[in-house]
């Protein structure tokens, strides 16, 4: 039975990862400081035998006991809200956490994925981006402690990989949504379901014209899978192609929605926010035969559904 290290456990994406290695027969070990994430997201896995939970900040030195065969490093606060409010944490967990995590890696002879991002192109000059572009990140704006975390972290896993022989993989993950997202870590998709679902105003920054791409989560769970057990050791995007500007995105909202006491509201909009975002997965297709297959239609209903149950209706957010 594959040995499995999960770091962001409790969070968005480190909680779907947790459910897809338990379903592969992996015994899993869930790794989380909580600061972000929510223990909710796998309490159904406790009583599990397959599974473990260590809660421990990874900033601080690692000690997993026995054999581990894969670490998949997703500790980091990862929205704007959270790594804006936990600069220095941020900056620590992509760098010191990475250390620690692949001197673990090393020591246990264990393959190691990290959890790269999109921002490392920053505000980018080539559309869509491809893997080879190096990207237009400002080391000192508010957002470089996250995008600079993250290519630091790139650097130092290619280190390990080229001077220690490392196994490694590192995905660079486009916007993904779904389940278990947290309503209000201030992106985009939880924000807009949120205020549709309380009737309240959908808050667009700048005239809506920028543009995301939206992965659904189980696709992106998928690619990651496929890139842990192939043998390509370079950044692989994994996103969904298909790019929708803000303004039409939060008017399919509304729409999905259905509640007539909401309406799109405009606001200033905040530094550094990239203009465009869509990934070019070419190399996604050719190397792990992926693509996405989960419609936005479809995604969107599955996590309407989820913000339904989670969202409070006479609450209002100021
Ligand atoms: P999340 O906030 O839901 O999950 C992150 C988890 O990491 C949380 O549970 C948090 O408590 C934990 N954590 C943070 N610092 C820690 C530390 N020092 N020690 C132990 N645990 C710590 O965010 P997410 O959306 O699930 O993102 C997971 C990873 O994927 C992050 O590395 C993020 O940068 C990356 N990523 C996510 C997206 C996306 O669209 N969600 C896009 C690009 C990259």
């Amino acid at each position: 039975m594959k040995r499995v290290l999960i770091t962001g456990a409790a969070g968005f994406l480190g909680s779907h990862l947790c459910d897809r290695f338990i379903k592969e027969g992996c015994h899993v070990i869930g790794m989380d400081n909580l600061i972000t994430g929510n223990i909710e997201n796998i309490e159904h896995l406790f009583p599990l035998k397959q599974f473990e939970y260590y809660h421990h900040d990874v900033s601080k030195f690692v000690h997993v006991p026995g054999e581990l065969d894969y670490i998949l490093h997703f500790a980091s606060p990862a929205s704007p809200i959270d790594y804006l409010k936990m600069p220095i944490q941020t900056m620590k967990v992509g760098s010191l956490g990475t250390h620690n995590l692949l001197g673990l890696a090393k020591a246990k002879g264990a393959r190691m994925l990290i959890a790269s991002t999109s921002e490392v192109y920053g505000d980018p000059e080539v559309h869509p981006q491809v893997e080879e572009y190096w990207g237009n990140v400002n080391p000192i704006g508010l957002r470089g402690v996250y995008d600079e975390a993250k290519r630091f972290q790139e650097a130092i896993t290619m280190a390990y990989h080229t001077f220690h022989g490392l196994e490694t993989r590192m995905v660079r993950i486009f916007n993904t949504y779904g389940p278990r997202m947290r309503v209000d870590d201030g992106r985009a998709l939880p924000a807009f379901f949120s205020q549709a679902i309380r009737g309240e105003g959908i808050t667009i920054f700048g005239d809506g014209s920028q543009t995301r791409s939206f992965c659904y989560v189980d696709d992106l769970v998928e690619g990651i899978y496929r890139l842990l057990l192939s043998d390509y050791v370079y950044p692989v995007n994994i996103g969904n192609p298909v790019e929708i500007t803000i303004k039409e995105f939060a008017e399919e909202v509304l729409e999905m929605v259905g509640n007539p006491k909401s309406k799109l509201t405009f606001h200033p909009l905040p530094q550094d926010d990239p203009k465009k975002r869509r990934p070019n997965i070419t190399k996604a297709k050719e190397i792990l035969d992926w693509e996405p297959k989960i419609s936005r239609q479809e995604g969107m209903k599955r996590t309407l559904e989820y913000f339904r149950t989670v969202v409070n209706v006479d609450e209002t957010v100021g």
